[in-house]
């Protein structure tokens, strides 16, 4: 465990407090979760798991090949046809009533797996992923019964079977905002979580086990990219689900195009949040640093180019360096950890690449003193002023603890500068003016606006982006929209 701080009198040292992993019986070898039931891949491949933070392995993991996806696809069909896709919504609804308060009630464990296997700190997946997965199932299980009252028409139809992709940055959660709104709406699925985070996945696979959910309503098959190529592209699917990079979207929607399979794309993000001269700016700053380094930045939403007004610019800035001087970054299952590891060492290097690319176009990096951990996948809270929009840093998203910081004079050239990206996913307004909030929000080009606050989710709140960013939603009753033949 790291202090980042130095400074004499705000170096705080706290006393370790980990949480225990007893909690989790972690075992050596996941199979796939088909027809309800675990079972070996037919590939008789396996690939490792590890903690980001120690680089230890935690298990080996069942590889899908052609023929488990056949496989799962075939146990949702049946399950469409024969036992869950013929449910009245009252009955579904109780078996997501279920699976949230099977998640409320194993929460402490499935914070610690997520830890372990993301490396994002406990504090985070104990109070933001795992309560807003459970919240999800929660809200969706009260829209099962009334889809007939969701401005659908009287009498909406699920689609089928949907195929579901998810990335590692929120895996429990994303499986969630997948699984949650599908079940409700009466459609049946195949689940493929990232190969780096397969673990709190395969447990939600066995609460739903324990649920009773008929056998095939959910499956979930683990793998590479290839697994997910293979189902997006199965025949036997009826809409494909997928949050991710851009690139792989595109690649899905150039798979998808002609088949009649509907699609929803939750891609990349190169978010602005702006700060005015007359924005509270002790919140602001608390809103810059929960942009950023929430997740270490793995957050597609992430406001990673900041925007300051010219007049308070140094003022926001150095404030925020001394904050960031008091984050302490450090062992993921630590309860004092604000920054945890970076979940792979591909986009370690993902990032250091990205990061060597601003300092060569003449952009100043500045992190606190930081004493990075010896063993895992760490990079320090890095910022970055006087950036051009021209920089890289300015156009690629970095998906790390990593901020740009530009600068503007007027509203106007705020909302040119921040819509100055083929992303378009969310944005964030710093400022005491409501009217100010109003205009902002009308001109930018994002699917979720952040007023005086940021990375704020809620399950009843739809979230999704536009161009780069994706199409569709998931969350509240557009995110239905999403599941049903209306
Ligand atoms: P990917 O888009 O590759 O991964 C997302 C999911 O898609 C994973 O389950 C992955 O499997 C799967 N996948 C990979 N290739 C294919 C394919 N051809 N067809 C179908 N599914 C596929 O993201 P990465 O993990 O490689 O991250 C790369 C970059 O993407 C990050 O640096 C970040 O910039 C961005 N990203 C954005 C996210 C967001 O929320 N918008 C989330 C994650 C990443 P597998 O894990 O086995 O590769």
């Amino acid at each position: 465990m790291t202090s980042v701080s130095t400074k004499p009198g705000t170096d705080w040292e706290y006393a370790p407090a980990p949480e225990s992993r007893e909690i989790v019986t972690i075992q050596r070898e996941y199979n796939l979760f088909v027809d309800g039931e675990f079972v070996p891949p037919a590939t008789g491949e396996s690939f490792t798991t590890l903690n980001p933070a120690s680089e230890e392995p935690l298990a080996r993991v069942a590889q899908a090949g052609e023929a488990d996806i056949d496989r799962a696809v075939a146990a949702a069909r049946k399950a469409f046809e024969t036992s869950w896709g013929r449910l009245p919504g009252r009955e579904r609804a109780k078996y997501l009533y279920r699976i949230a308060r099977a998640i409320q009630e194993r929460a402490r464990e499935f914070a610690v797996l997520e830890s372990l296997d993301n490396g994002k700190p406990i504090k985070e997946s104990r109070d933001v992923d795992v309560p807003l997965a459970a919240a999800h199932f929660f809200y969706h299980a009260g829209w099962a019964d009334k889809l007939g009252y969701a401005g659908f028409g009287p009498d909406p139809r699920p689609l089928g079977v949907a195929g579901q992709v998810i990335p590692w940055n929120f895996p429990l959660l994303m499986a969630a905002w997948k699984l949650a709104p599908a079940l409700a709406t009466g459609n049946t699925c195949v689940l493929k979580p990232a190969e780096t985070t397969p673990l709190t996945a395969l447990l939600l696979a066995e609460v739903i086990a324990e649920a009773e959910l008929p056998p095939g309503t959910v499956n979930v098959i683990t793998g590479d990219g290839r697994t997910g190529a293979g189902l997006v592209a199965h025949p036997g699917v009826n809409k494909v689900a997928f949050t991710g990079s851009t690139e792989v979207g595109k690649q899905i929607q150039a798979t998808v195009a002609g088949t009649g399979k509907r699609l929803t794309l939750e891609l990349g993000g190169k978010a602005a949040n702006v700060v005015f001269d007359d924005a509270p700016i002790d919140q602001a700053v608390e809103g810059i640093v929960n942009g950023i380094f929430f997740n270490q930045g793995h957050v597609c939403c992430a406001g990673s180019r900041l925007l300051l007004q010219e007049s308070v610019a140094d003022a926001v800035l150095d404030r925020l360096k001394r904050r960031l001087a008091t984050l302490r970054l450090g062992d993921p299952l630590d309860k004092n950890t604000d920054i945890g590891a970076i979940n792979s060492r591909q986009q370690l290097d993902k990032i250091e690449g990205l990061v060597a690319a601003g300092e060569a176009e003449g952009a100043q990096r500045w992190s606190p003193p930081c004493r990075l951990p010896a063993k895992g996948y760490w990079f320090p809270p890095t910022v970055f002023s006087g950036v051009s929009q021209s920089h890289k840093i300015a156009r690629e998203e970095i998906f790390g603890p990593v901020l740009s910081v530009l600068t503007f004079r007027t509203p106007e050239e705020a909302v040119a500068k921040a819509n100055n990206t083929p992303y378009g996913l969310s944005a964030g307004i710093w400022t005491e003016k409501g009217s100010r909030i109003l205009w902002m929000a009308g001109k930018l080009r994002a699917g979720v606006v952040w007023a005086n606050t940021y990375n704020r989710f809620d399950p009843a709140s739809p979230f999704g982006g536009y161009q780069e960013s994706g199409f569709g939603r998931e969350g509240g009753r557009a995110g239905l929209a999403a599941y049903l033949n209306a």
